[in-house]
């Protein structure tokens, strides 16, 4: 029986008192003020949270674990300068730790970074250094912290490679995720993502990362953005771009997870992507919090999509326990100590 680690979920339903304090950092900053002091959050109040949402939604859907980070959207690391966006990243990131150690089978921490546009990447090494001191596996590292514009360097770029090095000395991951678009042009979860998805595996195949650090790994979110769809093209541009075909130049590095919210989808996925490629994954409770009127049921419970693939059961295995271990390899490691 494989375990069912889902490799994306976020705390979307963190306490109304964390939202509020974010708020009142971001007013405090804007009247040139220090932010008030973080409010006292009991574990019952986590619990609540978790219990009415996430582990509900687990249990009903038959996962065992989710690798958890704080919400997504709510990264937000455009906001104010670099120390708001450090201590930001600090109190989410401290909030996961919390859920990790009240709920330790079911949850495992990833963490944020403060990645402030003018900063380089020296506090999120430092903040990546203290959450897997607490035993953090893994950081979501966003490639455009402008929030829609996408100034930043590509992933390939030097700029990114102080923080590389961290990730391949800790031995973790990345998913590669955007947070909320200040683009009034591009929807958050139905274009900034996947677009963002799209330009990230771009920039892979214009460069030549991997062969700098040929440990390093990524996981695409949301199936890849439209990667999977127009693989066609991807291979077709390497070929025109003289670089290696994606097998070889990139596929030993990058992931995709199963957070596509209907069936033509997966099995479109699983179809192009070798399966050594793809983490179940739902970004639950997240982007799409509706039920399917074709299905009767939620669009994004992708575990009945990954159940109902045409596929072997070693390649089931592999995408709902083997891959998720083999790329979190802290996860792995704590999995073991347990005797899973
Ligand atoms: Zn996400």
């Amino acid at each position: 029986m494989s375990l069912i680690i889902d490799c994306h979920g976020h705390y979307t339903t963190a306490p109304a008192a964390h939202t509020a304090w974010r708020e009142a950092q971001m007013a405090a900053f804007k009247a040139g003020e220090a932010a008030p002091p973080y409010p006292a959050i009991s574990d019952d109040d986590i619990r609540e949270t978790l219990e009415a949402n996430q582990i509900r939604l687990i249990k009903e859907r038959g996962a065992d674990m989710t690798i958890f980070s704080p919400r997504a959207s709510a990264m937000a690391p455009h906001l104010g300068d670099e120390r708001v966006a450090s201590q930001w990243a600090r109190v989410n990131n401290d909030l996961i730790a919390r859920c990790v150690a009240l709920y330790p089978e079911i949850f495992v921490g990833v963490c944020m970074l403060p990645q402030s546009p003018a900063a380089d990447m020296q506090g999120s090494i430092a903040e990546l250094q203290r959450c897997v001191d607490m035993g953090f596996v893994g950081c979501n590292l966003n490639p455009d912290p402008g929030g829609g514009h996408f100034q930043h360097p590509p992933l390939t770029d030097r700029f990114w490679y102080p923080f590389y090095e961290k990730m391949v000395e800790l031995d973790v991951p990345a998913m590669i995720h955007v947070s909320g678009s200040c683009n009034p042009g591009l929807h958050a979860t139905g274009a900034y993502y996947i677009a963002a998805d799209i330009i990230a595996f771009m920039q892979l195949i214009e460069g030549d990362l991997f062969r700098d650090f040929p440990n390093l790994r990524f996981i695409i979110p949301h199936g890849g953005g439209a990667v999977p769809y127009h693989w066609g093209r991807y291979r077709g541009l390497a070929d025109m771009l003289k670089k290696p075909d994606l097998q070889s130049h990139l596929m030993d590095n990058v992931f995709f997870d199963t957070c596509v919210y209907h069936q033509p989808g997966v099995d479109l996925l699983a179809k192009v992507i070798d399966s050594k490629n793809i983490l179940f994954g739902s970004e639950m409770v997240g982007a799409v919090r509706g039920i399917d009127p074709e299905t009767g049921h939620y669009f994004d419970d992708t575990k009945r999509y990954v159940d109902a693939l045409p596929i072997t059961p070693e390649q089931k295995h592999a995408i709902f326990e083997g891959n998720a271990r083999r790329v979190f390899a802290r996860l792995d490691a704590k999995l073991r100590e347990r005797g899973r």
